[in-house]
């Protein structure tokens, strides 16, 4: 097992769409454990393949509920449904959202409170999954990683302007950059 970089917005993979897992070997199975070990060093609750530079359909997330319930799991090939979304004015404490491709900056975005994924198991095995709160928002974050949107391009004015600000200001939005967990200061 090893901690992989994550790549930093403006890295062409995460800005393409990812292709489809074909067999699930060897290769898969030792990318979901890096993805799992690269998810809790950073720490974060959810990483998709292509924010480590693998540009497949691939998501894993990890997450705590309020009552102390470790949610977990890998889903490879998935459909997300949702619905629809909520009108009103976005609320900053509830509503803000991160990302390891953006990492140390957070914005809030309007997602979807019910989801409903399906997808296949680490196992091959279809499994389904109904979220709603806080996981169908990291459900809705990682499934848009594999269709190469991150949450920054999703943003409503003027969030959309104070992202931008900060990837300017970090000189980001060029390939090329990562940060390892464990060993680069995000704060820095
Ligand atoms: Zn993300």
């Amino acid at each position: 097992m090893a901690v992989r970089a994550i790549r930093i917005t403006g890295d062409p993979t995460l800005h393409s769409p990812a292709a489809p897992v074909g067999e699930i070997d060897d290769s898969v199975r030792e990318l979901v454990r890096d993805m799992a070990e690269t998810m809790a060093a950073a720490p974060g609750v959810g990483l998709a393949a292509p924010q480590v530079g693998v540009p497949l359909r691939v998501f894993v997330w990890s997450w705590v509920d309020e009552d102390g319930v470790e949610h977990a799991g890998t889903a490879i090939n998935p459909h997300l449904l949702i619905a629809p979304l909520a009108l009103g004015e976005l609320d900053e404490d509830e509503e803000s959202e991160g990302c390891l491709s953006v990492p140390g900056e957070r914005f809030p975005l309007r997602r979807s409170t019910e989801a409903l994924l399906t997808a296949t198991g680490l196992d091959g095995e279809p499994f389904e999954i109904r979220a709603t709160g806080w996981l169908a928002r990291i459900f809705q974050h990682e499934y848009d990683h594999l269709d190469g949107v991150l949450y920054a391009d999703r943003l409503e004015h003027p969030y959309d302007k104070g992202v931008a600000k900060a990837i300017r200001k970090k000189s980001w939005g060029m390939p090329g950059k990562s940060w390892m967990p464990g060993v680069d200061d995000l704060d820095a």
